[in-house]
Order: structure tokens, then C-alpha cells, then sequence
């Protein structure tokens, strides 16, 4: 009976709602013409979940285990998604890319073609380009790095940068913004670079803060290369970031600008460095990135709210990166999120200030001596009721000893790969030290194959919900825009 009658409550509210929407006088939205894709790579619930627990820890809520949700969290769609590759249960973002991008699985490192890459994929975002659409790809790391290439190249591997790149101009995208390229010149430097040959093609290329806030839809199809680029020619980390950065939600905003017209735009974002953040076990800059790719997020929300019928704004991951999970052996059942907010730099930044000590002292610097810059950097300390002792000072020593030797002279046995997966040892052993201390853990230096979560708003977004393939995700987003 109550079945019944919440049948027939439904069907008379969506009656009404197709009567309000009519009188209201717009038109019956039939495809979303403004389109946002929003990929936070590595990014899965763990990485959700943590930047929740710390955004409600650093609001004073310690007292009370809570959580304070994230823009993409408040969605009315909610789902999940397998995220495999053919050759793999983990996924590499090539792979992953290509599925989000074309609807088709294929082999990791593959770039928007089948897994022999003999055939090429069209992509959601030529597919738009080509009804008439304007496109934006913009991404925090390089803008020929697998995510963002997947949309607008083809290649058989997501290594052939400079390849990557030349095909940037050939896509004809209005919008390309975030990183730099990794290889300009090509492998060996002996190329025509590749920015010649955008600038040829007939894009503004823009490099300063300056240029950047001037731009307007009178200059035509645009380059937007991020004023500060650390390595790999990606943005900084959020909890790096100066105000001679241009932001991700920057980026986004003036995406928004340029390409709204009235054949609508598809607008693919991602949030890059969380991934590498997860690569590298620090949960503080993972949470950072996470926050700035909400503040983009929200940026395309406010969109959605002034353009509520023909929008539609998709956040997703394209795998998990580090099997991250709140909880460690060493806390039990407690998380202590609050230690985090001692840790003030990326260890990317805190890597240089080691190497820096390291050449300074030829190798023969001590821990006592060094403490001050670890105090400085994570808030931790060698004195008082927090100190670092026993296990945990052990394992340090071990790690600076490590890092106070060449990269090369380092041990490149199983076990060591096991502590630092590769990074400068040190750094790795702080994090693990600070991320346990709040009760965070991870499992791997690579990605894992756990499912990702799917959060949508607009047009079509119901489809959203449930639990289905990353290639799904393609053929809802393409249903939704009629293509
Ligand atoms: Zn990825």
C-alpha cells in the first residue's frame, strides 16, 4: 500500500514538475550543452574521505569524530565505478583516461586507441568539438601528461610526450590550460618546439599572471601555461602554491569565460597531483590537491546554478593511488587528524631543502643537526611530551642515513623499495611517521584496483547513480548531451 501510494506521489510530482518547468518557460532541456568532466586523478574514497576528516579536524570538530563535506560530496548523484584496464586489475591513467574519454577499455599506457594501437578512439571531447561545441582540457600537471592527452591525442604510449603534444594544435580545442610540457623539444631535444608550432597553428600562448587575467574571448584559442611550474612542468602542490600561481578553480573560472557561447562547451578538469601526491605517501598533500580540485568543482557548481537546465558537472577519479585508508595498527580505533596541520610543505618542497643539506654538508650532516629544518617542515620534534623516540626515531636515523647518501651509491634491493618506493628516503619516512601518527596508512607506491566514486548534478544525473564500468560513465555523459 504505502508502495502504492509513493508510486502515485512520484508520478504526480514529476507531472508537476514538467508543468512548473514549462510554464517557467524554458525549454525542456533534452541534452546538456554545457559539460564539465572533473577527474581527480588517483582520487578515490580514501582521498575523499581523508580531506573530509581533515577539513572537520582543522574546524575544531576534533572533540567529535565528524566529517565536513566536500562539494562533490554534497551531489544528488552518487555512484561508484570499476576502473580495470585489459591487461590489468590496476589501472594506469592512460588506460583509465581512454575509457573516461572514449568508452572503450584498453591496455595501460595506451592513449585514446585500442590496445595495439592500430585504431583510434574519438573522444567525448572531439565528438563535442565537432557538433559545434567549444572545447577546454585543463589539467594542474602537464597538459601532454595521460589524462588530459587522452582527450584530445592518440598515441600507442603515453610516453611519446613531445608526439602528444604536436597534436595538441591539430584538435583545434579552444582551451588548453594548467601545466607545461615536459619535452618541448622533443626526447633528445632536436625538435622544432612544440611551442612554435602552437603558436603557429594560431593559439595565444600566455606564461604570466598578467596575461593570464587579461585574456577575453577576442583572442581566439588559447594556451594557458601556469606561471610557477615545478617538476614535470606541473603546477605546484596546493600547500606550495604562492600568490604567483595561478590556481586550478582559476583555470577553471576563466574556462568558463571563454568558452561559454550558445552551442554550449566541454570542459574536461583534472586535478593531476593527487595522484602524485599518493605516489609518494603524503596524505597532507593529497588532501591539499584534494581541496583546491573542490574548489574548481565548485567553481563549474556555481555554473550549474545560474545554467541549472542544460548543465551537467560529473566528478570522478580514474583509479586510487597508494591504498590509502583512515586507520593504522599503530592508532587502533582513534585518528588524530590535527597533527597533520604540522606539516606545512609538500615533500617535494621539504626533498629540496634535503638535498640542499646533504651538498651543503657532503654527506656528513646528522639528524640532531638537520631537526630544526624537520621541525620547520612536519612540527615534529627530537624534545618534549610529542617527541619522536624508540621504533619510530630508529626508523628515521635509518632513513636520513639513507638520503644522506648519493642517489646512486643507495641500496636498490626489494627491501628498500618496500620503505621509500624509490623517493628520497627521508622525506618518505616522515611522512609515514606524521600520516601514522594521525592514524592514515598506505599499502602501495602505485595504484590499486578499489573502485572510484561517481558524483553528478544536471542534466541526466540519476544515471549516475548505482554502481557500474568507468566506460559507463563515456556513454552516460554522451547520452546525456545527446551525441
Ligand atoms: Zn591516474
Amino acid at each position: 500500500m504505502i508502495f502504492m501510494r509513493g508510486r502515485r506521489f512520484l508520478a504526480k510530482f514529476v507531472l508537476a514538475t514538467v508543468m512548473v518547468t514549462v510554464l517557467a518557460g524554458g525549454a525542456w532541456a533534452d541534452r546538456a550543452k554545457y559539460v564539465f568532466l572533473m577527474i581527480g586523478d588517483g582520487m578515490a574514497m580514501p582521498q575523499r574521505n581523508a580531506a573530509e576528516i581533515y577539513l572537520a579536524s582543522m574546524a575544531g570538530k576534533d572533540a567529535r569524530p565528524g566529517i565536513v563535506k566536500l562539494a562533490m560530496s554534497t551531489l544528488p548523484a552518487q555512484g561508484f565505478c570499476t576502473t580495470y584496464s585489459t591487461n590489468s586489475i590496476i589501472t594506469d591513467s592512460a588506460a583509465a583516461g581512454t575509457a573516461l574519454a572514449t568508452g572503450n577499455k584498453t591496455k595501460s599506457g595506451v592513449i585514446a586507441m585500442n590496445p595495439t594501437g592500430t585504431e583510434s578512439h574519438e573522444t567525448i571531447a572531439e565528438m563535442a568539438h565537432k557538433r559545434g561545441m567549444k572545447v577546454g582540457i585543463v589539467s594542474s600537471v602537464s597538459i601532454e601528461h595521460a589524462t588530459p592527452a587522452c582527450f584530445y591525442s592518440h598515441n600507442e604510449s603515453r610516453n611519446d610526450y613531445y608526439e602528444l603534444a604536436c597534436q595538441l594544435p591539430e584538435s583545434g580545442f579552444e582551451y588548453f590550460a594548467g601545466g607545461g610540457f615536459k619535452k618541448p623539444k622533443g626526447p633528445k631535444g632536436d625538435q622544432p618546439d612544440v611551442m612554435g608550432i602552437i603558436d603557429k597553428a594560431g593559439y595565444r600562448i600566455t606564461e604570466t599572471i598578467e596575461d593570464f587575467r587579461k585574456l577575453s574571448k577576442e583572442d581566439g584559442k588559447i594556451v594557458a601555461i601556469n606561471p610557477v611550474l615545478w617538476s614535470g612542468k606541473a603546477m605546484p602542490y596546493a600547500v606550495d602554491e604562492t600568490d604567483r600561481s595561478i590556481s586550478l578553480a582559476d583555470f577553471t573560472a576563466k574556462g568558463i569565460e571563454l568558452l561559454d557561447n550558445p552551442e554550449g562547451f566541454f570542459m574536461m578538469v583534472e586535478g593531476g597531483k593527487i595522484d602524485w601526491a599518493c605516489h609518494a605517501n603524503d596524505a597532507v598533500s593529497s588532501i591539499g590537491d584534494t581541496i583546491a580540485f573542490d574548489e574548481a568543482v565548485k567553481v563549474a557548481l556555481d555554473f550549474y546554478n545560474d545554467h541549472p537546465e542544460d548543465t551537467l558537472v560529473v566528478v570522478t577519479g580514474d583509479h586510487e593511488t597508494g591504498g590509502l585508508t583512515i586507520g593504522f595498527a599503530g592508532t587502533k580505533y582513534d585518528t588524530f587528524f590535527g597533527k597533520l596541520d604540522g606539516q606545512k610543505m609538500s615533500y617535494e618542497a621539504f626533498d629540496l631543502v634535503l638535498v640542499d643539506y646533504r651538498k651543503s654538508t657532503e654527506g656528513k650532516g646528522s639528524l640532531e643537526d638537520f631537526f630544526p629544518q624537520v621541525e620547520k617542515a612536519f612540527g615534529l620534534s627530537l624534545k618534549g611530551q610529542d617527541a619522536v623516540t624508540g621504533s619510530e626515531l630508529a626508523s628515521l636515523k635509518q632513513a636520513f642515513a639513507e638520503s644522506m647518501k648519493g642517489s646512486k651509491e643507495r641500496s636498490e634491493d626489494q627491501e628498500t623499495y618496500l620503505l621509500y618506493g624509490g623517493y628520497e628516503p627521508f622525506s618518505i619516512a616522515l611522512t609515514h611517521l606524521l600520516n601514522r601518527r594521525a592514524g592514515l596508512a598506505w599499502t602501495s607506491y602505485a595504484h590499486t584496483g578499489v573502485p572510484v566514486p561517481v558524483s553528478a548534478v544536471g542534466v541526466g544525473q540519476e544515471t549516475f547513480n548505482g554502481y557500474y564500468d568507468n566506460t559507463d560513465v563515456f556513454r552516460k555523459m554522451t547520452s546525456a548531451m545527446g551525441l
